[in-house]
């Protein structure tokens, strides 16, 4: 079994269960941050805590990746074994609109408003072999 790690550290709670999305909220004005900010951009205070944003959504716009991106894209894939995927916003139970990959890859599968769970995947192997692991959404809809 190979070592699991985060691709970015800080951004989700995985592997500790549940998996959710960690950002920021604000202790004076109550606004939340993903990534999580170390100042408050709505007021600008310095007293943030890390907090679990939850592993749920509903689709707020999306569209679908269909060529490989141009770099700092990392991935093991090559343009020939690339996979279109869709990329979307997710707005969560507080407010904030998060931008994804999706596991969907086709218009069919996708609308605004859709209902989204959070789920925990490989991305690539670092050079030391380690599986480094990202989040995406996918519809609630199809589980
Ligand atoms: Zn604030």
């Amino acid at each position: 079994m190979e070592n699991q790690q985060p691709l970015h550290p800080g951004l989700f709670s995985w592997p500790d269960a549940p998996s959710q999305l960690l950002g920021s909220r604000c202790q004076d004005c109550g606004e939340h941050a993903f990534p999580s900010q170390h100042s408050c951009r709505a007021c600008g205070s310095e007293r943030t805590e890390v907090v679990g944003l939850g592993n749920s959504g509903t689709l707020w716009t999306w569209t679908i990746q269909s060529f490989m991106p141009k770099a700092p894209y990392q991935t093991d894939e090559t343009p020939e074994n690339f996979r279109p995927y869709g990329v979307g916003y997710v707005e969560l139970a507080c407010g904030l609109k998060v931008e994804s990959r999706l596991h969907e890859n086709s218009a069919d599968a996708l609308r605004i408003g859709l209902p989204m769970s959070l789920e925990i995947i490989p991305v690539r192997l670092d050079h030391e072999g380690n599986q480094l692991m990202t989040f995406q959404f996918r519809s609630a809809e199809a589980l």
